[in-house]
């Protein structure tokens, strides 16, 4: 069966067409140079139609997806920030897109300068010696990392170090890259406000724990303040701290991971340095570390000669090659873009800013909704639902009633700390009147799960799909294009 046999082509008709060939790159006699029986015997089996079928078919796609270009998108643990119109620009620039990775590097310099100045200056923010860009998301920055670390224990011939602690409000992906680097996960408990028990922590460290994992601000967004005891108490046990990076936002330009006694941490460009993510990348997460650590990462690496030139090197002690070639390139370059448009003085201002724009909505709608952790939060919090539960409105309801209203829905049910884990993070990109337009839809919709709570429960209404049974949805994914999505 030829695969486009069971698909219809429902605006094809019969002889309309619309297109424009490319200029023949390669010369007239290209096509003589291909085998004969890799040649096409009869015409291809394509939809026909107009360019204007074209235009409108595709322009009434992308305006049923939801993203940081269309509304507000307070997604918690996922820092949708605006991504710049500028970063795009610069990743397209020819100059770049057109390198291949294979060609010679002394015609490449400027890629290898770029990947070199990035990786300073994510070294410069972080507090640490040296940074790869070559892991492809913030999962894969953790499983590299980790890596890392047994590496190091290993080479000091410590090789009972397989455990590492990670505390119970952790991102799923830290317990799941730990296994995978093949390193025995021990859990360590958090306090009621979120942050790691010091007291449950102690009995933990002995001569069998490789390191720590841990975000600061944590996933409730509150800052650890035992942070220095923490690092000095595993540090004395022999082990490493991991920081995950993906909560770098609040802090940036302001506090330093490495200041704080991390030895490795991943950085999620798209996330903290503003490229689109979504839909499953293209990402990048970085790791840096410390100076004993650096002689571990992944290979290859970019240098930089004394006589300012840039070449490709493999380490020796490395832990290998994680990825192709030197990761996703477009990626680093609208990071860089980002870092270069801000510049020192107004990257600090990204911290800040955030952190207001998620204080002044947590305290603006705490009469309605349930907030377990009182106090000044980060870039992000957590609400156990609504307050008022009486009528049985869930989490869940509320966020699919926001889509109705033009909101993304926040976070839900996470951290599992909670039943009804609600976790929103604005950002500091979004201006006072659209924190004040999500404030009020907020209200409304607590307002509804009182009076009219059917509706909210029914919820979404306005939306391409409805409510979708996840189930299934998970099971039986329907990922093709069907006519039937409604217009
Ligand atoms: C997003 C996130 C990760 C994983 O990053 P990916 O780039 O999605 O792989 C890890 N930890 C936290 C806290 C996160 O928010």
């Amino acid at each position: 069966m030829k695969y486009y046999d069971k698909i219809i082509f429902e605006l094809s008709r019969p002889g309309r067409k619309g297109y424009e060939l490319p200029a023949d790159t390669y010369g007239n006699d290209a096509l003589s140079h291909l085998p004969a029986d890799l040649m096409r015997k009869g015409q291809p089996e394509l939809p026909e139609v107009s360019e204007l079928d074209v235009v409108r078919h595709y322009t009434n796609l992308s305006t049923k997806n939801f993203g940081v270009d269309t509304g507000f998108y307070p997604l918690g643990s996922c820092t949708m920030k605006y991504n710049p119109k500028i970063n795009e620009e610069v990743a397209a620039l020819p100059q770049f897109t057109q390198i291949h990775p294979l060609q010679d590097v002394k015609s490449a310099q400027g890629a290898l300068e770029l990947y070199y100045n990035l990786q300073k200056a994510l070294a410069n923010i972080a507090g640490l010696y040296e940074f790869t860009l070559n892991p492809y998301a913030g999962a894969h920055g953790e499983l590299t990392g980790l890596m890392i670390m047994r590496q190091y224990h290993i080479s000091n011939g410590d090789t009972k170090r397989t455990k590492i602690i990670v505390p119970d409000s952790a991102h799923g992906t830290n317990p799941a890259s730990a296994m995978v680097a093949g390193l025995e996960v021990v859990e360590v408990k958090s306090k009621p406000n979120g942050s790691i028990d010091v007291e449950d922590l102690k009995p933990l460290l002995d001569d069998t724990v490789a390191g720590i994992m841990m975000t600061n601000p944590n996933t409730l967004g509150m800052f650890e303040t035992e942070i220095m005891e923490i690092a000095k108490l595993v540090h004395e046990a022999g082990g490493l701290l991991y920081y995950d990076g993906a909560n770098l936002n609040p802090l940036l330009g302001k506090v330093r991971p490495g200041d704080m006694g991390f030895d490795i941490m991943h950085i999620n460009l798209h996330k903290t340095f503003s490229t689109p993510h979504g839909g499953g990348g293209p990402g990048s997460g970085p790791v840096g570390v410390t100076e004993k650590l650096a002689r571990f990462l992944p290979n290859p690496r970019v240098k930089k000669l004394d006589d300012g030139t840039f070449i490709i090197e493999t380490g020796e002690d490395s832990l290998g090659s994680i990825s192709t070639f030197l990761g996703n390139f477009g990626v680093m370059m609208r990071a860089y873009a980002y870092i270069l448009t801000l510049g020192k003085e107004n990257i600090r201002n990204v911290g800040p800013l955030a952190t207001l724009n998620a204080n002044y909505i947590k305290e603006s709608l705490k009469d309605d909704y349930l907030l377990p952790i009182e106090g000044v939060c980060k870039h992000e919090f957590v609400f156990d639902g609504l307050k008022d539960k009486s009528t049985g409105v869930t989490t869940l309801n509320v966020a699919k009633r926001l889509l109705d209203y033009g909101f993304h829905a926040p976070t839900i049910y996470f951290p599992l700390l909670f039943h009804e884990s609600m976790m929103i993070e604005p950002t500091e990109t979004e201006s006072l009147e659209t924190l004040d337009e999500f404030i009020e839809v907020m209200h409304k919709v607590a307002r509804e799960a009182r009076e009219t709570p059917d509706l909210v429960k029914d919820a979404p209404v306005t939306t391409i799909v409805r409510k979708l049974d996840e189930t299934t949805a998970a099971k039986n994914p329907i990922l093709t294009y069907s006519s039937l999505m409604g217009k």
